[in-house]
């Protein structure tokens, strides 16, 4: 059985955000505390005892206290039932919550050598000691299986595939530790049970939708997807920001170019926008915007969300 804990839903900043005024997270903050919302992650097991995070967000301490699942066993005193982080991606949003797996249990990071090419080059991450904390190089296209602390089988098939999308931002005008060309800054990954053949794919950051994702996702039970922006220009109309969805990676929910479009009619049984951004109208349950993603079809992930598959 596959069992998946939304984490967080929210895209990079949370709702609210500490620094917005925009209309989303001023409600957040007042009439609507329902909107509050964690920055992206999610977590999967195949056995309900040992799991894996999928990125590991600057909010990660807060989304360990409300999930109980990701509690230590009962009567044990130094213990986690997390038994690695497997990275989409090299950005804050999904590496600055390791720095809160410091205390000394041993886990394993599962990410592409240009990502770990990121922690190595920051010595922060040095506090994760290499002996307790193991990195693992992941391969584009290449089905792993992550291993539980006692070397056993997890249960669960991963393979990172890679997405449309973009470097890190902190890398932005330097350089990439790994140098300039290659994939794997930006990852998808389709996640089995290898027991049960069930699967579904994550895919919290892409830029556009080719005819081979669309290949790949066709007939999924279940899909993670991108749902940064309601519409690529929507920062700069806002007056938030002067960057595009595009510009950043994401690709916008509507429009002829949008998600909502380019994943209809191929057969995904269920269809979940996550990593939404404060300033994505569809946040506000009663917008225009909701209703169509809705009607499409999609459903909006949530703090909490549990599924079963
Ligand atoms: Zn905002």
């Amino acid at each position: 059985m596959l069992r998946v804990v939304v984490l967080g839903a929210a895209a990079g900043g949370g709702v609210p955000q500490w620094n917005c005024g925009c209309p989303v997270c001023r409600a957040a903050r007042s009439e609507h505390p329902e909107l509050q919302s964690t920055q992206a992650s999610i977590a999967v097991s195949a056995d309900g005892d040992h799991w894996y995070l999928i990125n590991a967000s600057p909010d990660l301490r807060q989304q360990l206290i409300a999930t109980p699942q990701l509690h230590p066993g009962a009567g044990q005193l130094r213990h986690s039932p997390i038994s690695g982080v497997i990275l989409t991606n090299g950005e804050i949003d999904a590496v600055a919550g390791l720095l809160s797996m410091r205390e000394g249990w041993p886990f394993t990071i599962y990410a592409h050598a240009r990502v770990l090419s990121i922690l190595k080059a920051s010595s922060i991450f040095n506090v994760l000691s290499e002996k307790n904390v193991r990195r693992q190089p992941i391969e584009l296209d290449e089905t792993f299986e992550p291993a539980l602390p006692d070397g056993a089988p997890s249960g669960l098939e991963i393979t990172p595939f890679a997405a449309p999308g973009k470097s890190a931002w902190s890398l932005e005008g330097s350089a990439h530790p790994a140098g300039r060309d290659g994939d794997g800054d930006t990852l998808g990954l389709r996640i089995g049970d290898t027991a049960s053949g069930k699967y579904f794919y994550f895919l919290a950051a892409c830029a556009h939708v080719t005819d081979d994702l669309k290949s790949r996702l066709a007939g999924a039970p279940l899909i993670f997807f991108d749902g940064t922006v309601w519409r690529d220009d929507e920062l700069i109309a806002a007056g938030l920001g002067n960057k595009t969805g595009q510009g950043m990676g994401h690709m916008a929910m509507s429009g002829d170019h949008g998600a909502i479009k380019a994943l209809a009619n191929l057969g995904i049984e269920r269809k979940i926008f996550l990593h939404i951004n404060n300033s994505n109208p569809v946040l506000l349950r009663d917008s225009a915007e909701r209703t169509i993603a809705e009607r499409a079809g999609w459903q909006i992930a949530a703090d909490g969300t549990e599924i079963t598959l």
